[in-house]
């Protein structure tokens, strides 16, 4: 449906509130966590949102978006404003698609599979590129959930870590929805936890610079136990229309 010029201000102008209150609140956890916000990446997640409205906020001075549908992302791919920032992916990835991405995407945030690493690295090497990728951790130990189990982890990383063409920069999680900011910490402590002692085994063709977690309703919370990069979809786009 094409927006009446009024409706797009009006769509612009909630964008450009949101995105500067989700900056000031960036600061403040940052602060109170003894962190610099400069250190913290903030992540637009921008699935079913129109590309109009992701290069405004791209314009504001979001730098990295991430999608998490490949049929989405590469229906949108040509009208993102990528002089100014970064394209990932966070979504579940099947391994029939990598190669649709490859070379399109700085960042693949959902990895937690040697099956899905091996093709990764097997078409990146095709192409002469090397593939950025954090490991997805299921964090809840939920069923039908993506992410690899905790005690899996390190048997992962040291399979994938010896792929050529693929560099783990880092881990990603998405926890189990909760009643409480307690409860939700708790996750993101787990979380990172894990983050200083994979980065204290010192995993050759590893580097834990990225740890991933914390969306619209608790990325302050994410912050404070130690997320350096946050994914923010509704909180910044407004809710979701699914068509
Ligand atoms: C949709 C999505 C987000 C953002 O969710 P909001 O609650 O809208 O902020 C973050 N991460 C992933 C992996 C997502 O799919």
């Amino acid at each position: 449906m094409e927006k009446s010029s009024s409706q797009r201000e009006q769509a612009f102008d909630s964008i450009r509130r949101n995105y500067e209150e989700i900056c000031a609140q960036i600061e403040q956890a940052a602060s109170s966590a003894g962190r610099s916000a400069e250190d913290i990446h903030f992540l637009g997640a921008t699935k079913t949102v129109e590309p109009e409205l992701i290069n405004y906020a791209i314009s504001l001075g979001l730098r990295e978006i991430g999608e998490n549908r490949v049929q989405e992302l590469l229906a949108k791919y040509e009208e993102y404003d990528l002089s100014r920032a970064d394209l990932q992916f966070i979504g579940k990835l099947q391994t029939n698609k990598v190669r649709q991405i490859i070379g399109k995407v700085s960042l693949i945030q959902s990895v937690d599979s040697v099956k899905l690493a091996q093709e990764i690295s097997r078409i990146s090497l095709r192409e002469g590129l090397t593939t950025r990728i954090l490991i997805e951790v299921n964090i809840g130990r939920e069923e039908n959930k993506s992410g690899v189990l905790p005690e899996m982890l390190e048997d992962l990383i040291g399979e994938i870590s010896a792929m050529p063409a693929i560099s783990i920069k880092g881990l990603m999680s998405v926890p189990p929805i909760c009643d409480t900011k307690q409860a939700i910490s708790k996750y993101f402590d787990d979380m990172y936890k894990i983050f200083i002692d994979i980065s204290d085994k010192k995993f050759d063709n590893v580097s834990m610079d990225l740890l991933s977690m914390g969306m619209s309703d608790d990325y302050r919370e994410a912050i404070l136990s130690g997320a350096n990069m946050i994914r923010v979809g509704s909180r910044l786009f407004g809710a979701r229309i699914y068509r």
